[in-house]
């Protein structure tokens, strides 16, 4: 099969052809029709500081996908043939403390999908049963390939929080931030506010439903304005970038909530007692997506017809043009970018 490959430790991808995976008698193997393509890819193909010490080449890249199950393992009981599916690309271990106690998305024993092993930007992925996802008819093959990097919106916005009449601050408009914006509507946000430096990225925050997209500069003001100047309920980092990380603090209101999802590059300085502690605020850091809360929520949101994550989609390629995709991403214009890797 044709698949895109980490071959060696040194920047780029190679297409090329390798065995159809095999799988266990617990797993399932997935024809992929579309696979979103996310920053992480970017990093394992730029072979930066975080990749060199994670991930060991050769393996097939790719962590978001949707596809139709061409064969499933003699101990597989609820997943058939045909069934249309996305999985949960963080395989956990089960067994640990954490996974025991609900946690399974925090579990130490995590592999990762085309990070840790064998992922999606090829004809076919062996996936573990317990982590298949099915699809309602109505859901295409594109929103299935990208309920991960979906899933992380969710968890990031509905875990822990209040929405229903609140005033929101998405820091950050990528992919990520933009779904969150539309999760946000949906769930009954008040008025949300959505700061990106990027003009292109501020336009899809406006068309996914926020009332404010602005520059950070301009950031204080609009919430100010929009809470009578005292802060809002619940801000959503999602840049990663240390400067939107201090304004998050600064423009949470006393006693509100901080969710963090976006991944600083390197370790950052806080000023922990008048950013947090005499706030009076609470952080929430998150990973992934809760097993399998999230999974629950965003399907009953999609089926709700409230949210539609369509118009984040702004780029498709088949597989041949993955270049450009990691360009596009690269731009920092893009929304998702997806592959088309088989109909
Ligand atoms: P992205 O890089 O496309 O989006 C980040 C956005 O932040 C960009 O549009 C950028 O222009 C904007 N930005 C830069 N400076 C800003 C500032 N000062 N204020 C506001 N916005 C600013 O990333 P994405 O794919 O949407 O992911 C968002 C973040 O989440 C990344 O840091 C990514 O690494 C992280 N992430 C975390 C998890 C997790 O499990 N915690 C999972 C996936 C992604
Ligand atoms: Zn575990």
């Amino acid at each position: 099969m044709k698949a895109l490959v980490k071959d060696s430790p040194a920047v780029g991808f190679v297409l090329k052809d390798v065995p159809v995976p095999t799988i266990r008698d617990d797993e399932v193997l997935i024809r992929v029709r579309r696979a979103g393509v996310c920053g992480t890819d970017v990093h394992i193909h730029e072979w930066d500081d975080w990749a060199r010490g994670r991930c060991k080449p050769p393996f097939t890249v790719g962590h978001e996908f949707a596809g139709e199950v061409s064969s499933v393992g003699s101990l597989v009981t609820d997943v058939k043939v045909g069934d249309r599916v996305t999985a949960e690309g963080h395989i956990v271990c089960g067994r640990c403390h954490l996974c025991r106690t609900g946690n399974g998305h925090v579990c130490p024993n995590t592999k990762i999908i085309g990070v840790d092993r064998d992922g999606c930007f090829a004809e076919f992925i062996a996936m573990p049963a317990t982590n298949v996802w099915h699809l309602d008819d109505d859901v295409s093959y594109e929103i299935g390939g990208i309920h991960d990097p979906m899933g992380n919106a969710f968890h990031t916005a509905l875990h822990g929080t209040e929405l229903p009449g609140a005033t929101v601050l998405v820091t950050g408009c990528g992919p990520i931030g933009i779904f969150a914006v539309g999760i946000c509507r949906a769930a009954g946000a008040s008025r949300i506010i959505a700061s990106d430096v990027n003009p292109k990225r501020l336009e899809l925050a406006r068309a996914m439903g926020a009332h404010d997209a602005v520059h950070p500069k301009d950031a204080e003001a609009a919430v100010k304005a929009a809470t009578d100047g005292l802060g809002v309920d619940i801000v959503l980092e999602m840049s990663g970038v240390p400067a939107a990380v201090h304004q998050a603090f600064a423009l949470v209101r006393v006693g509100g909530r901080v969710q963090i999802l976006g991944i600083p590059a390197k370790p950052m300085e806080l000023d922990l007692a008048r950013e947090i502690i005499f706030k009076g605020i609470t952080v929430y850091g998150v990973v992934g997506r809760r097993m399998y809360e999230t999974w629950i929520q965003m399907t009953q949101f999609l089926r709700s017809g409230q949210f539609d994550p369509k118009p984040v989609i702004t780029h498709r390629f088949p597989l041949e043009e993955h270049a450009e995709a990691i360009r596009a991403i690269k731009s920092g214009e893009a929304g998702k970018v997806v592959f088309e890797i088989s109909n």
